[in-house]
């Protein structure tokens, strides 16, 4: 199989990089020797990009592909849209601030025709961003890594490559909040990581603010699996077996001790109460195994998906 290659990357507001962005990335793809595509997706920028995109496809049509969405809908939908128009066996996704350098191109894409993995993952060497942006991914990587069991050291990096039977899997999966390099990975039997350089964002400010972040994360936790709310039962029934047992050893106490030591009536009033806590976690748990499962169908990701049939019958 010959195979060709499909560079995809999301732009918002990006206009003092994009000149950079795609002199660099069509040199990288030339050294891969094989066929690509640069499919960049403007995500409603309000500055000068669409522009610049317009230019770069007028000046090599076949080579540099410009998707324009009509307002902005974030990055990972940006980048879901440029995996929908792309064509490669191999696809490999960057940012447009030059923080991934594209000279890291041809060693992704090696080490996916090489290992023969269907992602392969990236490792930001002397990573340039602030403490502040650093912190919360460190925590997040760590929970994600317990959650999901697939060991991947580093999620924030959008510098990854997927095998065409990865990306199409994910188109498949039609939730509106999705994070890119999770949903890969929950399709993924084969993965490595290579380590990259990582550089300072070359122009322009991050386009991530406190809350926009924050809701990331959310995404990233819900994309991931339902375990968040399955803990709920889990708490739930702890809480519940604690509280009521408290309850019973206090009407014990009672018994034994008498109305006084039971502060006349308050310890009754106070186990009674335990009891009932208990049973509204226990109450709430379930009401989130109930969600967890419609939250399950209402994305109706698929089941599965088959690699191979071989033989054919002849009904
Ligand atoms: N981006 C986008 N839509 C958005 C926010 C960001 O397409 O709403 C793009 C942005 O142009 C860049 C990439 O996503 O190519 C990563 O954004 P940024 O560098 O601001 O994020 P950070 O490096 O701070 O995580
Ligand atoms: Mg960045």
């Amino acid at each position: 199989m010959t195979e060709t290659l499909s560079v995809v990357i999301p732009v918002f507001n990006e206009e003092d990089n994009l000149d950079e962005l795609i002199k660099r990335t069509l040199a990288a793809c030339d050294k891969t020797e094989i066929q690509y595509e640069i499919i960049l997706v403007d995500d409603g920028s309000k500055d000068k990009s669409v522009a610049i995109l317009e230019k770069a496809s007028n000046e090599f049509p076949t080579k540099v592909i410009s998707v324009l969405l009509n307002r902005n809908y974030g990055q990972h939908a940006a980048v879901m849209a440029g995996l929908e128009a792309s064509k490669g066996s191999i696809v490999v996704t960057l940012d447009a601030d030059l923080q991934n350098p594209p000279e890291e191109i041809p060693n992704l894409v090696n080490e996916v025709i090489e290992k023969g993995v269907d992602v392969v993952g990236t490792i930001r060497e002397n990573r340039q961003d602030s403490i502040f942006r650093k912190l919360p991914s460190a925590m997040i990587n760590k929970a994600v890594q317990k959650a999901t069991g697939v060991a991947m050291s580093d999620y924030g990096c959008m510098l990854r490559a997927y095998r065409r039977n990865i990306v199409d899997a994910m188109l498949q999966c039609h939730e509106r909040s999705t994070f890119i390099p999770i949903l890969a990975n929950s399709f993924a039997a084969k993965t490595s990581e290579i380590k990259v350089a990582h550089a300072e964002r070359s122009a322009g400010d991050s386009k991530y603010n406190f809350i926009k972040l924050i809701a990331l994360q959310f995404d990233l936790v819900t994309c991931m699996t339902t375990f968040p709310i399955r803990m709920l039962t889990y708490i739930g029934t702890f809480i519940a077996m604690l509280g009521t047992l408290f309850g019973v050893l206090i009407i014990i106490l009672r018994l034994i001790h008498g109305a006084a030591w039971a502060a006349e009536g308050v310890f009754t009033l106070f186990a009674i109460l335990f009891i009932f806590v208990g049973l509204q976690f226990l109450a709430m748990g379930l009401l989130g195994e109930y969600i967890g499962r419609i939250y399950e169908d209402v994305r109706a990701r698929p089941r599965y998906f088959i690699r191979e049939i071989k033989g054919k019958t002849t009904l």
